[in-house]
């Protein structure tokens, strides 16, 4: 097994809105539907760039929702965990656990998988880290020793080369 190397422009998606559309392309492909508040939330994910907590995201749903009184449910705390849920069941975002925040994958296409994420504490940038290996190797791991894993969070806290270039 070795890490994937992608040169496919589909595959990596780095700004908002070519996210957005890749993910309502998935969605279509795989008969999700992708409907007003998944798609605003994801959005939201996406333009903030960095890990987003789920109380951010319910802050600017419902001040958006403010001139709009026909869709003010659509802000109810449960409407936008499931909307969360849609997200991370199908691998278009990530949940860091050890932040309690959120984040959009670069790579929408892929179905659900486990990544290391490299969290860089300074400017708190999150990003993945594409080795399939790590990921193999722990859970050839755990089934040799009759252990069923069945999620895992791998989350190394740090500081970016950017941040370390600056500081
Ligand atoms: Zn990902
Ligand atoms: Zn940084």
């Amino acid at each position: 097994m070795s890490a994937h190397h992608c040169t496919d422009p589909q595959h990596h998606v780095h700004d908002a809105e070519g996210f957005v559309s890749a993910v309502e392309r998935a969605c279509r492909e795989r008969g999700l539907r992708l409907t007003p508040i998944r798609a605003r939330v994801l959005g939201l994910i996406a333009t903030h760039g960095k890990p987003i907590k789920a109380y951010d995201l319910l802050d600017r749903i419902r001040s958006d929702k403010l001139e709009d009184e026909d869709s003010a449910g659509a802000a109810a705390p449960p409407t936008v965990y499931r909307a969360l849920d849609f997200l991370l069941a199908n691998g278009f975002i990530h949940k860091l656990e050890s932040v309690n925040a959120f984040v959009a994958c670069h790579h929408p296409n892929t179905a659900q998988h486990s990544v290391p994420f490299l969290i860089c504490d300074h400017c708190h940038n999150a990003v993945e880290l594409e080795d399939e290996r790590i990921v193999a190797t722990l859970d050839e791991k755990a089934r040799s020793l009759g252990f069923l894993p069945q999620a895992q969070t791998l989350e190394v806290h740090g500081i970016c080369a950017r941040c370390a270039a600056v500081g």
